[in-house]
């Protein structure tokens, strides 16, 4: 059951013709997957429609930010009000103070917020920040986690880096490679020896709260806090990148799971519902370093743009904890279609959660870290992801990624992947290792 993809392919070659690899990001081409990636049109609910007409169920929802599903008529017209409002000012706004007091009331550890345009550059600046305030140079980061394309944080960066095969990026220089730590994740002794090799140089630990740029591998029980308590012991800040799970896994992201409370936050992603909005915020102090009121530069001519704090505003004011029990329900209603079709096609598999973060990985064994994940039989992948494809199921094109659910999903769309797993669990059976 094959769908046209001729608007695709003729919109592809013109898109490579113009973009490199076709693509404005690289986690959205299908280089790990093969064939033709598919141009999207329209968005509404948990459907998304390409170039050609088909329709898909999509458990992508935009890297995260979807979590009301698409087109959310409240988002739209919050943003479209503040569109006809004026685009961006270049001043500060009202919007922008509601969008932080609404930060700060779910994050209890957050007590002030800076607004940026995109992941990349909260980490980037909660970096700077942690440099800044601890006078020291190194950063600790562990191994399948993914923190945006710093440079510094590039190295084993996770999905899109570990998808294409790239050790690390081309263009990170030996020096700001030199002052990054790289560890296994879930490795807490790991991390104590390197403060023990380092002293006094590291000026914070960077996580993902619950890794989801491996696939969705949870911190185990305790590491989070040990992170916490070797920081502090040793002067140096802890860094919790929510980008992916902050407003996903609970109101509070992870922290409203664990309650570990780190100095810094980053997040992105469900606070923009969709626009490019993000941000980084954390303990009173060590934001009081930041420009203009202390010494730390960070600036940006777009941030806190209206229409885009409009759009967050009303994503998070809509996320209710109707909203979080639906995210929950889904993520383990997909879980255990997986690993029923899975288990009835043969194939070895763990279905992994961190909060309602879900993946698939082709082994039996635990994931714990990124080596576990490579270690997985990913070249059963393509076949798995272009059998749900093909019968209108939009995956993360790659063996790396966390699966979203959105809270629009109905029973309707269920049944759409409830009949297109069985097909991808034998597909991925009759898999041969390339
Ligand atoms: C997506 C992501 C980022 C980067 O955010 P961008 O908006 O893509 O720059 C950073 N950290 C984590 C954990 C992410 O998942």
């Amino acid at each position: 059951m094959s769908q046209g993809v001729e608007q695709s392919k003729s919109w592809f070659s013109r898109a490579t013709a113009a973009t490199p690899g076709g693509v404005n990001s690289p986690v959205r081409a299908f280089n790990s997957v093969g064939g033709t990636p598919r141009f999207m049109v329209r968005g509404e609910g948990p459907h998304l429609w390409d170039a050609d007409g088909n329709r898909y169920v999509d458990l992508v929802s935009s890297w995260g930010p979807m979590i009301l599903g698409h087109a959310h008529p409240a988002v739209v017209s919050a943003a479209r009000e503040a569109a006809s409002s004026g685009l961006s000012f270049g001043t500060p706004t009202t919007g922008e103070v509601e969008l932080a007091e609404e930060i700060i009331a779910r994050v209890e550890p957050v007590e002030r917020v800076r607004l940026v345009n995109s992941g990349t550059e909260a980490t980037m600046s909660a970096i700077r920040l942690a440099r800044g305030f601890t006078e020291r140079s190194k950063i600790v980061k562990f191994a399948g986690c993914y923190h945006g394309h710093v440079d510094a944080l590039l190295a084993q960066a996770g999905s899109g880096v570990a998808t294409l095969g790239l050790p690390t990026s081309p263009g990170v220089t030996g020096a700001q490679a030199a002052d990054t730590i790289v560890l296994p994740y879930n490795d807490i002794d790991a991390v104590r020896q390197s403060f023990v090799d380092n002293p006094g140089e590291i000026a914070a630990i960077i996580t993902e709260a619950a890794a989801g740029n491996m696939g969705a591998v949870a911190p185990d029980e305790g590491f989070n806090q040990a992170l916490l308590d070797l920081a502090h012991e040793h002067g140096a800040l802890l860094i919790m990148d929510e980008v992916m799970t902050g407003f996903r896994v609970s109101r509070a992201g992870w922290f409203g799971l664990e309650r570990v409370r780190g100095d810094l936050y980053t997040f992105g992603k469900v606070m923009s519902g969709g626009l490019p909005a993000a941000a980084f915020g954390g303990r009173a102090d060590v934001m009081a370093r930041l420009a203009p009121g202390g010494p730390v530069y960070q600036a940006g001519t777009l941030s806190g743009n209206p229409v885009a704090v409009a759009s967050g505003l009303a994503t998070l004011r809509a996320a209710d904890e109707d909203v979080y029990r639906a995210l929950d329900a889904n993520s383990q209603r997909l879980g255990a279609l997986f690993a029923d079709a899975l288990t009835e096609a043969g194939v070895a598999h763990t279905v992994a959660f961190a909060g309602n973060l879900v993946s698939v990985f082709f082994r039996e064994e635990p994931v714990r870290n990124y080596h576990d994940a490579a270690n997985a039989e990913t070249w059963r992948f393509p076949a798995f992801f272009h059998a749900l494809l093909d019968r209108g199921v939009y995956p993360p094109p790659s063996a790396f990624e966390a699966w979203f659910v959105n809270a629009a999903m109905d029973d309707a769309a269920f049944e759409v992947i409830e009949s297109a797993l069985p097909h991808a669990a034998r597909a991925a059976a009759e898999a041969v290792a390339s």
